[in-house]
């Protein structure tokens, strides 16, 4: 197909969206400057890229053992989990996934944890585990600071959650003052973690060399291993016994101070406009499944108002916000070169059952410069980590709706990072399953073993 020629129109719009390779190298820079001053101690406060402190600091030892809850909450459902380590290579687990109606991510702070501590209840209960005292480990997917692994500060909400009364409170108090309110659980919670940081744990646990967890999904995020002495935030950081930290980076927030002006679009600004958090997660909402949709969609919207897609037979669903999910994305990508048996089936969710077949070659040609570019930002962060490890053979652990469903980001990501990283450097992208289950497991596991060996 040549896009300029089919519909130089779209394609002129598409064009806002390519980032060049010198572009792509300014990014790393930018960021490399954001996630230094994150760590340094004075440059910390104004800093957009939080680096915090996760205070992991043991990679798996594929010893774990034992018998732990772990709790999921950040992205489109709620999970509980029992997992047992059972050996290095043997795990066993248990979930359920609880609905979040809507009213529970927008309404009182107290009320969404009692949701999440009766969930926790009656899994216990259906699982006998109600009065063991068992360690949970939490993933809470969302913005901590954290001054131990047993506690955290939500600094902001992010992915269309704004509950009152949690931002600035110790997540894991609120949890354990739910559980008070019912009396009716015993709960060791040890350890709260970022869902980057269990994607890493997961992964290390049967790849060595893992140092990065990654998860492109409905936020974006990534956490890696800095050496003790660079984490200036940490108390007493030059004279900790343990070499290593893992850092959440928090890297959504990357560009709210502008320093990403260069590739925004007056469509990135639109979709910033329609949420909660406006002029905040500038990466994350050019990158995650919450936006991509949105991005296509008001680029659609756009063409049909000057006449160019879909003439005079467009749809009123098409007009309503956030009505193209990122899922569609993946699914008219996935179409063989000349077929349209996905973009159909979108189509005809989106109502809009006129569409020529050049309309879905547009289409598709649309939804391909926004995952491109987001693959590319991505791969930006990922080349500005290793760089920063100054890692030859990393392996790079990703979890997310994004990578996991999208028909070519772990292409593009193998793509770009290739391109971008110095010669001599290897890298190998994974999938890392289970990481809110198995990696809260597994430092929930270390926290335990810590606590009753603290010289270890
Ligand atoms: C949150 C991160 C999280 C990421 C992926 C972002 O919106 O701020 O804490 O890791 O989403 O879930
Ligand atoms: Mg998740």
């Amino acid at each position: 197909m040549n896009p300029q020629a089919e519909f130089p129109e779209a394609f002129e719009i598409c064009q806002q969206f390519t980032i060049s390779h010198d572009q792509m190298i300014e990014v790393i820079e930018r960021m490399t400057k954001e996630i230094k001053m994150g760590l340094a101690r004075d440059t910390h406060p104004r800093s957009v890229v939080k680096c915090h402190i996760s205070h992991v600091q043991d990679l798996p030892t594929g010893l774990e053992r034992g018998k732990f809850l772990a709790l999921d909450l950040g992205g489109t459902n709620f999970r509980v989990l029992l997992v047992t380590l059972i050996s290095d290579s043997e795990s066993d687990m248990i979930s359920k996934t609880y609905i979040m109606d809507k009213s529970l991510i927008i309404g009182p702070g107290s009320e969404l944890f009692d949701f999440i501590a009766e969930c926790l209840a009656k899994f216990c209960k259906d699982h006998q585990v109600e009065r063991d005292n068992l360690p949970l480990g939490f993933t809470f997917s969302f913005p901590l600071r954290q001054d131990g692994l047993a506690n955290g500060v939500l600094t902001a909400w992010t992915k269309g959650f704004s509950c009152d009364g949690v931002v600035g409170k110790n997540v894991v108090q609120l949890l354990n003052e739910a559980i008070a309110r019912r009396g009716d659980l015993k709960i060791n919670i040890v350890a709260i973690i970022n869902d980057t940081v269990g994607t890493l744990m997961s992964c290390a646990f049967s790849s060595r060399n893992c140092r990065i967890g990654l998860i492109v999904g409905t936020g974006t995020n990534a956490s890696y291993v800095e050496k003790t002495a660079n984490t200036e935030m940490l108390q007493n950081f030059h004279t900790s016994s343990k070499q290593n930290m893992v850092i959440n980076c928090e890297w959504g927030a990357f560009g709210d101070n502008g320093v990403l002006e260069f590739i925004k679009t007056s469509y990135d600004k639109q979709v910033d406009k329609q949420t909660p958090n406006v002029n905040k997660q500038t990466f994350e909402k050019c990158i995650s499944g919450m936006y991509l949709g949105e991005l296509v969609r008001l680029i659609v919207v756009d063409l049909i108002y000057r006449g160019i897609l879909f003439k005079g037979k467009s749809s009123e669903l098409v007009f309503q916000k956030w009505s193209f999910e990122t899922s569609f994305i993946s699914e008219v990508e996935s179409d063989a070169p000349g077929q349209y048996r996905n973009a159909n089936i979108v189509l005809d969710k989106m109502g809009l059952r006129q569409a020529t077949d050049v309309d879905k070659r547009c289409l598709r040609f649309i939804c391909q410069t926004i995952s491109t570019r987001a693959a590319k930002l991505t791969s930006c962060g990922l080349v500005c980590l290793i760089n920063k490890m100054n890692a030859n053979d990393v392996t790079i652990g990703v979890d997310g709706s994004v990578y996991r469903f999208h028909p070519k980001f772990h292409d593009l990501l193998v793509h770009y990072v290739s391109k971008l990283l110095r010669p001599g450097y290897h890298f190998h992208i994974v999938l890392s399953e289970d990481g809110s289950g198995r990696g809260a497991a597994l430092v929930a596991a270390a926290a335990v073993s810590n606590k009753q060996n603290p010289s270890k």
